[in-house]
């Protein structure tokens, strides 16, 4: 049985490129259809709740800095159709577990950086959509560092 929508969770750092192609070419083989997805997370979610201050300027900028991440890459794979790609709020296992299962999608593709000692202890991003996805889970292994995070 071929998969039928697949569906990548990128971080929008150049990382993502490795993570896209290997999509995009299984979408290819399958015939299945792409759709991409980034989380950003509310910055008081980061600083661990109530924060003293008005972050929703930052939060608004940061919104827009993803946007027009997520359109320089939709230029880059034209194969990704404009109605495939979902910038949402929130925290990232849960909504991409919540996307996945609205776009009836069969597969979600991550980056993997395979961290060991401290880095496994504090989990990571692909980790925590493994646990509990409602559909296979692909993790494409990632050998560069992480630079720049929208
Ligand atoms: P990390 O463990 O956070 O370094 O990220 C590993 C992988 O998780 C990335 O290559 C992406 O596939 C995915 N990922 C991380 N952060 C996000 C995000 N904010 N939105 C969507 N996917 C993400």
């Amino acid at each position: 049985m071929s998969y039928q929508h697949i569906l990548v969770a990128v971080d929008l750092t150049e990382e993502c490129d490795p993570v896209i192609k290997r999509a995009s070419v299984l979408a290819a083989g399958t015939g299945a259809t792409l759709s991409l997805v980034h989380i950003v997370e509310p910055m008081a979610m980061a600083f661990g709740g109530d924060v003293p201050m008005d972050l929703s300027q930052l939060q608004q900028q940061q919104f827009d800095q993803a946007k027009a991440r997520m359109l320089a890459l939709r230029a880059k794979y034209p194969e990704i159709e404009e109605q495939y790609c979902h910038l949402t709020y929130g925290q990232p296992r849960q909504e991409i577990h919540k996307l996945a299962k609205e776009q009836a999608c069969d597969m979600i593709i991550v980056g993997s950086h395979g961290r060991h000692g401290l880095g496994l202890l504090l989990g990571s991003t692909s980790n925590d959509v493994l646990h509990g996805a409602p559909c296979d889970v692909l993790a494409v292994k990632l050998d560069r560092v992480k630079t720049d995070k929208a």
